[in-house]
């Protein structure tokens, strides 16, 4: 291995340039930590939400419920008002009777709507006890959420503080980020670039001396001579197993 060290004159402007590469990474690999931070909502936050949004579709539920209710409720009630106008009225003609067979019959019409009201009226009953119980349900549910919404708020706002404190960190970052971009070579920066988006975050890997061998930091592949030797001189070299750029490193 000792040739790796060879006699060709390390490229003493690509070092740099791989080193100052390695360095933008770590700045990228910080920004990267910070925006998936922002994207991610507390788990306080999370659980109070769940929990007002539950109890809303409860309370949706329970106003259909209710709406519902007061519909055939109102239905039973103009069904009774139009019967009794019409006993009234049956009352009224029965006393005009001419005679007693008209009378029997008034009676017999009279006791039919009678009977048609009585069995409203105990209809109703269930009915009304059933919006008795949905109305002490939706106190229940909206004396939660008057609970839960302000716990809810405050938190969002935290929230929203926590992210805007963490954007301009970031903003800070890409800054600094971009002033050390202007000190590597364009292309070498593209290429860079292009392997993170595939490789999931690093582009650049250091080589690791173990040794007699040379690894690749990334994926921990043995580095055949040639490559390590490449590496080593600070020509652009990508790891023959990951792809990734590799630099020398500080040692
Ligand atoms: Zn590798």
């Amino acid at each position: 291995m000792g040739n790796v060290n060879g006699a060709d004159a390390p490229q003493r402007g690509q070092l740099e340039a791989l080193k100052a590469l390695y360095a933008l990474q770590e700045k990228d690999l910080e920004i990267d930590r910070l925006q998936k931070e922002a994207e991610s909502l507390p788990e306080e936050l999370l659980a109070v939400k769940a929990q007002v949004e539950a109890l809303e579709r409860e309370l949706g539920d329970l106003l259909e419920r209710q709406a519902e209710l007061r519909k055939a409720y109102t239905r039973h009630s103009l069904d009774i008002e139009d019967l009794t106008a019409k006993e009234k009225q049956a009352e009224a003609e029965q006393r005009q009777a001419q005679n007693a067979r008209e009378q029997t019959q008034y009676e017999n019409r009279i006791q039919q709507i009678k009977d048609r009201i009585k069995e409203l009226l105990e209809l109703s009953t269930p009915i009304m006890e059933a919006m008795e119980e949905v109305e002490a349900q939706i106190a229940q549910v909206e004396e939660g959420l008057a609970g839960l919404r302000p716990r809810l708020e405050a938190l969002l706002q935290e929230n929203t503080l926590r992210v805007e404190a963490l954007k301009v960190e970031i903003q800070r970052l890409q800054e600094e980020r971009e002033a050390m971009a202007q000190g590597i070579p364009t292309p070498v920066l593209k290429e860079y670039e292009a392997i993170r988006r595939a490789r999931k975050g690093t582009g650049i890997v250091r080589m690791l001396r173990q040794g007699q061998v040379f690894r690749c930091e990334g994926c921990n592949v043995v580095l055949p001579t040639h490559v390590a030797q490449k590496v080593v001189q600070g020509q652009l070299t990508r790891c023959p197993s990951c792809g990734r750029l590799l630099w020398k490193g500080e040692g």
